[in-house]
């Protein structure tokens, strides 16, 4: 060649639809570009997951830009093939100010807030389910280590993938779906956790292409089969680092801040299906009896309960306190993981601010309860549709005020264009394009 090849290094947001994109420029301009960023303009926010552009609030009016966070890093350094370098980041103002509708700012804002009226720092990791249609579909394969065979360097190159950038592999496993998996990691601070399964998703996603198949982690990939849930695992650490999450004498182990915590987050479970189960498919994998969520429940070791509390090994060499988290199971990926969790951190802290109760702990299936009772309990269903989940969102505003009106409009408007377009649609064309997008 009579040139060189030179590489690019992309600079990105997650976006509203839970997609990384951005710009890319040489890799050479790296320095540069860590200060000073890359343009990037207010209507790419609402290009949806479908990559199309229904309706949007700014026109083709406005300048931002796009700047990469020190932590923000992806590399995927393969010996055989170009490097794959990206790095997630900031939407800002010209002036250098967070924009109101950059999902990791708002999670940023959650975060701070959270701190700053309670002390609490938030600790998370987001466990993921995927389905890998390079595996094998045999029957009868369901957590069997049959499934693994055929595809050990796509799994291994993943597992080293994640800890090269930083993320530290916790579980691999076959799931109980036809060609589904699970992977888990290490619980990080809040805004990392939501880095994290970002990166996460796209690691997942370039190595399954590398190997030759499609990943997808969007809820519902076999109609009828156990579906790909997100469930962001949580607690809380005081200002020194002590986990407060746990108090042996508190309802279910729940300390006085976890249990209002929890609380908010149920009553506002609702509205934040708007953000955490965004997708029109993500209301086929909601559907009761099938392990994800249904109610607006607390459930002890339940896992169709949209909250849960986990289970600590019961040793007395297993420092409790430590290991004692909640899992909010009502959340897929089709979302923003930033989205997600910053409205989980503002629900809890309403429920924290207003020093809820803890919610009743239920043992048993919430569909076994009489109405009155799921009623005396504050039990309902969650939205079975997206439309249904937006109309929560709009009657809920204080979920709305956690988003401010700019962003809960932006949002609003983006996710009915999603909808708009899956207009005549039947369930498995809709099924097979989110396949294809997550
Ligand atoms: N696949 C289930 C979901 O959609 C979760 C199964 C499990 O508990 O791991 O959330
Ligand atoms: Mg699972």
């Amino acid at each position: 060649m009579a040139f060189e090849a030179e590489s690019i290094v992309t600079l990105c947001t997650s976006d509203l639809a839970g997609q990384v994109r951005g710009k890319g420029f040489p890799a050479r301009d790296l320095e540069k570009r860590r200060k000073f960023g890359v343009g990037w303009t207010p209507t790419n926010s609402m290009i949806n997951c479908f990559g199309s552009i229904q309706a949007t609030p700014w026109g083709a009016l406005g300048d931002l830009i796009l700047t990469p966070d020190p932590d923000g890093d992806v590399r995927l350094d393969y010996d055989d093939a170009p490097v794959e370098h990206f790095i997630l980041g900031d939407i800002k103002t010209l002036d250098g100010q967070p924009w109101s509708c950059c999902p990791r700012s708002f999670l940023r804002r959650a975060l701070a807030d959270l701190k700053a009226e309670t002390g609490l720092n938030l600790l998370a990791a987001f466990e993921h389910e995927f389905h890998y249609d390079a595996a094998d579909d045999r029957v009868g394969d369901s957590y069997s280590i049959g499934s693994l065979r055929g595809v050990e360097e796509f799994i291994n190159e993943l597992i080293g993938a994640l800890r090269a950038n930083g993320i530290q592999p916790d579980t691999f496993l076959p799931e109980y779906g036809p060609r589904q998996f699970e992977v888990t990691i290490d619980p990080a601070d809040g805004l990392a956790a939501a880095d994290h399964a970002v990166k996460l998703r796209e690691i997942t996603r370039a190595l399954g292409r590398r190997h030759g198949g499609h990943v997808s982690f969007s809820p519902v990939v076999t109609r009828g089969a156990a579906g790909n849930g997100v469930h962001i695992h949580f607690s809380f650490t005081d200002d020194q680092g002590n986990p407060v999450t746990y108090d042996p004498d508190g309802p279910g182990g729940l300390s006085r801040q976890a249990a209002s915590f929890s609380a908010g987050l149920l009553r506002h479970a609702r509205a934040l299906c708007a953000l955490a189960t965004p997708s029109v498919m993500s209301y086929e994998r909601l559907k009761p009896h099938s392990w994800s969520a249904y109610w607006t429940n607390l459930g002890l070791r339940d896992r169709e309960a949209t909250l849960r509390i986990c289970p600590v090994p019961e040793d007395p060499s297993v420092d409790v306190a430590k290991r004692y988290n909640l899992e909010y199971r009502a959340a897929d990926a089709a979302a923003s993981p930033y989205l997600q969790l910053g409205m989980l951190v503002y629900a809890g802290l309403a429920g924290i601010r207003e020093e809820l109760p803890a919610p009743i702990i239920g043992q048993e299936d919430p569909e076994t309860l009489s109405v009155e009772e799921r009623a005396a309990r504050g039990i309902t269903t969650l939205p079975q549709s997206l439309e249904e989940a937006l109309q929560a969102l709009e009657g809920d505003a204080k979920a709305l005020s956690w988003l401010g009106p700019e962003l809960a409009e932006a949002y609003i408007m983006h996710k009915r264009g999603e909808i708009g377009m899956l207009k005549g649609k039947s369930t498995d064309e809709i099924c097979q394009l989110y396949t294809e997008v997550y």
